[in-house]
C-alpha cells in the first residue's frame, strides 16, 4: 500500500461483519475462561489483552497504522509525546549509562533528559547537530547506549542529517532514536535513512485537531541487540520479572524492543494512551496525507510574505530556497517539511509581544502543528526554564516567534499577520 492508503486502511482490517471503523474498546479488563488462559498472557506465552494499563486493542490498531506508515516492525502508543521520548530512551538505558542528544530538540525533551533523567543517574551529552564528525565521534563513551535527535527540530527548525547520525551511532554499536513529530511519516520516514527507533508526539499533526495528547514509539526491528549484547542486557539477558525470558530471543529483533517496553515500562509506569484518545488520533491519521501538503503550501506562502515584510528581521523555514537546510530538507523531505515557520520581529522581544497580541486568526497557544493557526514566543513560554546560552544552543533566539501555519485559507492568515504587524 502507498502512504495515502495506509493512512486510511493501515493497521485494522475488519473481518466479516465487524465494524468498518476502528472500534473503541473502552474496557479496563478482558475476560478469560480459565486462570490458566490468563496465566499464559501474564507469562508472555501467548499474546492477548488482560489489562488496559499495559495494552488495549484500540491503541494497538492505531499503533499498527503508524508502524505501517513509518515502515517499522512494531509500535506502541503512549499517553503523550513526553512519555514516548522517555520510554524510548529508558527502555535501553539506566543509571550509569550515557546518551548523546542533539542540542536542537524540543524544550520538554531537553528538560526530561537534562533534569529528570539525570536524576535517575543517566548522563547526557548534547551536541550541536552541525558539529564535525570528529566532534560527534568524541562525544561517545564506553557507556553510551543511544543517540537522539529530531528530524525537524521544534522550534529551531533545523533539519537533522539522519544518515550521518545513524552511521555514527551504528559505528559505536548503538541505535539512533529519531523524534519525527514535525515531519510526520507523510513527509519523512527516518527508518529508510537508518534510524532504528522513531518517536512521535501524536498530539501534533497526527491528531491534527487540538483534540488529544498522545505519543507513539515505532521500532524498525533492524537493530541487532545481540551483536552488542553487553551494551543491552535488558534485551539480551533473562528478565526475572517474567520467569527468565530473554526478549531478543523470544520475540526476535522485530518484536523485542516494543514487547519489553510494554511488558516492563507500561506495566510499571502505566503511561498508556486512553482508547478514546487513540480513536481521535486515528481520525487525524486518516486525513494526514491530505493535511500535510496543505500545511506545507500555506507555510511556504506565509514564509515568503514574512520575508518580504520590512518589520520582519529574519525568517526561518526549511522550505525557503535561501534557508540553510533547504538542500537537506529536499533530500529527506522532497514533498515538503512542516507547517511551522519561525521569525523575528524588528524591535525584539517587546515588538514580538505587541505583534502577537494584535493577531486575530492566529491564536496564542502552547501548541503547534494542527489545523488551527497558532503562535508562540518560546523564550517566554515553552522554553522559559532555559538560560539564554541554552536557548541559543537549542537554536531559539530570545526574539524568536514560532508560527504554526494551519490549513485555513492562506490569504486570511496573511491578512491577519499584515494587520498585526501594522500595530508594531
Ligand atoms: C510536543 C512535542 C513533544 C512532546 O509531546 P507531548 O505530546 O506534548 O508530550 C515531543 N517532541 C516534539 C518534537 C514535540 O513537538
Amino acid at each position: 500500500m502507498e502512504k495515502e492508503t495506509k493512512c486510511i486502511q493501515g493497521g485494522y482490517t475488519p473481518a466479516n461483519g465487524e465494524p468498518r471503523m476502528i472500534p473503541i474498546i473502552q474496557s479496563t479488563t478482558f475476560k478469560y475462561d480459565t486462570s490458566e488462559d490468563m496465566g499464559k498472557l501474564f507469562d508472555l506465552e501467548e499474546s492477548g489483552y488482560f489489562y488496559t494499563r499495559l495494552q488495549n486493542p484500540t491503541n494497538d490498531y492505531v499503533a499498527a497504522k503508524i508502524c505501517a506508515l513509518e515502515g517499522g516492525s512494531a509500535a506502541m502508543l503512549t499517553s503523550s509525546g513526553q512519555a514516548a521520548s522517555f520510554f524510548a530512551v529508558f527502555n535501553i538505558c539506566g543509571a550509569g549509562d550515557h546518551v548523546i542528544a542533539s542540542s536542537a530538540i524540543y524544550g520538554g525533551t531537553y528538560n526530561l533528559f537534562n533534569v529528570t533523567m539525570r536524576r535517575m543517574g543517566i548522563d547526557f551529552t548534547f551536541v550541536d547537530p552541525e558539529c564535525s564528525d570528529d566532534e560527534l565521534n568524541a562525544a561517545f563513551k564506553p557507556n553510551t547506549k543511544a543517540v537522539f535527535g529530531e528530524t525537524i527540530a521544534n522550534p529551531a527548525l533545523t533539519v537533522l542529517d539522519i544518515e550521518r547520525f545513524a552511521s555514527m551511532a551504528h559505528s559505536h554499536g548503538v541505535p539512533l532514536i529519531i523524534d519525527n513529530t514535525f515531519a510526520t511519516p507523510v513527509n519523512c520516514r527516518p527508518i529508510e535513512w537508518g534510524a532504528d527507533i522513531v518517536t512521535h508526539s501524536t498530539t501534533k499533526y497526527m491528531d491534527g485537531h487540538d483534540a488529544s495528547v498522545g505519543g507513539c514509539i515505532v521500532d524498525s526491528g533492524k537493530f541487532d541487540w545481540f551483536a552488542h549484547a553487553d551494551k543491552f542486557p535488558g534485551l539480551t539477558t533473562p528478565d526475572e520479572s517474567y520467569h527468565g525470558i530473554t526478549y531478543a530471543e523470544k520475540f526476535g529483533l522485530k518484536g523485542a524492543y516494543i514487547t519489553k517496553a510494554t511488558a516492563q515500562l507500561m506495566r510499571d509506569l502505566g503511561a498508556i494512551q486512553s482508547p478514546q484518545n487513540a480513536f481521535y488520533v486515528n481520525l487525524g491519521l486518516e486525513s494526514l496525507h491530505v493535511r500535510m501538503p496543505r500545511h506545507c503550501e500555506n507555510a511556504l506562502k506565509v514564509a515568503e510574505f514574512l520575508e518580504a515584510h520590512e518589520k520582519i528581521s529574519w525568517v526561518n523555514y526549511p522550505g525557503l530556497k535561501n534557508n540553510k537546510y533547504y538542500e537537506r530538507a529536499k533530500k529527506y523531505m522532497p514533498e515538503g517539511t512542516c507547517g511551522v515557520v519561525s521569525f523575528g520581529v524588528e524591535g525584539g522581544r517587546a515588538a514580538a509581544e505587541r505583534f502577537m497580541s494584535g493577531l486575530k486568526i492566529a491564536i496564542i497557544a502552547t501548541h503547534v502543528a494542527d489545523a488551527h493557526t497558532c503562535v508562540l514566543h518560546p523564550a517566554s513560554a515553552t522554553h522559559r526554564q532555559m538560560k539564554d546560552e541554552e536557548l541559543v544552543a537549542a537554536g531559539v533566539s530570545p526574539d524568536l516567534v514560532r508560527l504554526s501555519v494551519g490549513i485555513e485559507n492562506v490569504n486570511d492568515i496573511i491578512t491577519d499577520l499584515k494587520q498585526a504587524l501594522e500595530l508594531v
